[in-house]
């Protein structure tokens, strides 16, 4: 095992790639992704469904299905390699260094425990040597800090007795409760309703700017992206297709793609649930076509982007994949 090394860099993510070996093949499902998140900064990924969002999130936490496998590149959580640990080396790392929010609540929390009994055995697992009144403690200040309303009594309610929006605080309660670096938060506000999502993600954002928690939060809506991302990285089929700090991304976004994503965002109002304004629809992971994957959907695309794959390149703030990205010619 590699020691760690000293780095202001919670998460980097370098080449990373995961394949699925299937009968015909092999199915690539991330392709050389590169990133990194400093420590309480918060990298919102954007991409339509089957993009690769949740997948880069899994391989980072050691969670991929099998057959699928890291096929190459490296993971590291401050400085340290982790892509190459065993299951149960990555098992200790998941709760205690590296969080997890998904979409649906009930994902993380068990119906048949109370939220504070699920709380203290987290807390008390990865802090053991903690008492179970001061685990208790912690577990009902963690309750507060996520805004649960007279958390003392709350503690020793089950999941079932709170609404969707306080269900999702508890399970940032949760992921914070072992003080990890890292969170992965999933479509984390998807499930809710539109007047909570604004309120869950202000208090993720508040809550690890104050603890200095970085941030994965993957999510279909740009929206969210807008409202909570410090950077966001857009992934198209697999790969990592432009990256850069929000307002940069949002405001002058250079890859084609990015620009069909902010098209898809009303100005005001009712957020769009699905990026569907784009026409076409994404290859699957077997039809790759040749040079741009964008391509055959670009209005812009010329010859070369039909002919040779461009590579992530600096674009000022950020990076993006494109041919045209300053008024190149393609
Ligand atoms: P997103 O989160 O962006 O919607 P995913 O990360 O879930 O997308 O999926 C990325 C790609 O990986 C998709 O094309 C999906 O079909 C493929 N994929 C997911 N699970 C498997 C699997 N078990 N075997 C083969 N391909 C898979």
């Amino acid at each position: 095992m590699l020691d760690a090394v000293a780095t202001d860099t919670c998460l980097e993510v370098r080449n990373l790639t995961v394949e699925f070996p299937n009968r015909h093949g092999t199915l690539t499902a991330l392709n050389d992704i590169s990133l990194e998140i400093r420590p309480g900064e918060i990298l919102g990924m954007v991409g339509e469904s089957g993009a690769g969002k949740s997948m880069t999130g899994l391989a980072i936490q050691g969670l991929l299905e099998r057959p699928g496998r890291i096929a190459g590149g490296e993971v590291l959580l401050s400085g340290r390699r982790i892509d190459n640990l065993s299951d149960r080396a990555m098992e200790q790392i998941r709760g205690r260094e590296i969080g997890a929010i998904f979409q649906d609540p009930l994902t993380s929390l068990n119906p048949l425990f109370t939220v504070g009994g699920q709380l203290v055995e987290t807390i008390r697992q990865h802090m053991p040597g903690m008492s179970k009144a001061a685990a208790r403690e912690r577990a009902i200040g963690l309750l507060k800090e996520v805004g649960i309303p007279a958390p003392s009594e709350r503690i020793d309610h089950y999941p079932h007795q709170f609404s969707g929006g306080m269900r999702q605080r508890v399970v940032i309660a949760l992921a914070l409760s072992a003080n990890p670096k890292l969170i992965i938060a999933d479509e984390p506000t998807t499930a809710l309703d539109v007047s909570i999502q604004a309120q869950i993600t202000g208090l993720l954002r508040r809550l690890c700017k104050e603890h200095g928690t970085a941030v994965l939060l993957v999510t279909h809506d740009m929206g969210v992206i807008a409202e909570t991302a410090d950077r966001v990285a857009v992934m198209y089929a697999g790969r990592l297709i432009e990256i850069g700090p929000v307002e940069t991304v949002l405001k002058t976004p250079s890859h084609p793609y990015t620009k069909g994503l902010m098209a898809s965002i009303p100005a005001l109002g009712a957020r769009v649930q699905h990026l569907h304004q784009i026409d076409g629809a994404m290859p699957r992971l077997n039809a790759i076509p040749e040079g741009c994957t964008f391509n055959p959907r670009c209005p812009m695309a010329g010859p070369r982007c039909r002919r040779e794959r461009p590579a992530l390149v600096p674009t000022g703030a950020g990076a993006a994949a494109c041919w045209l990205h300053d008024g190149g010619v393609a």
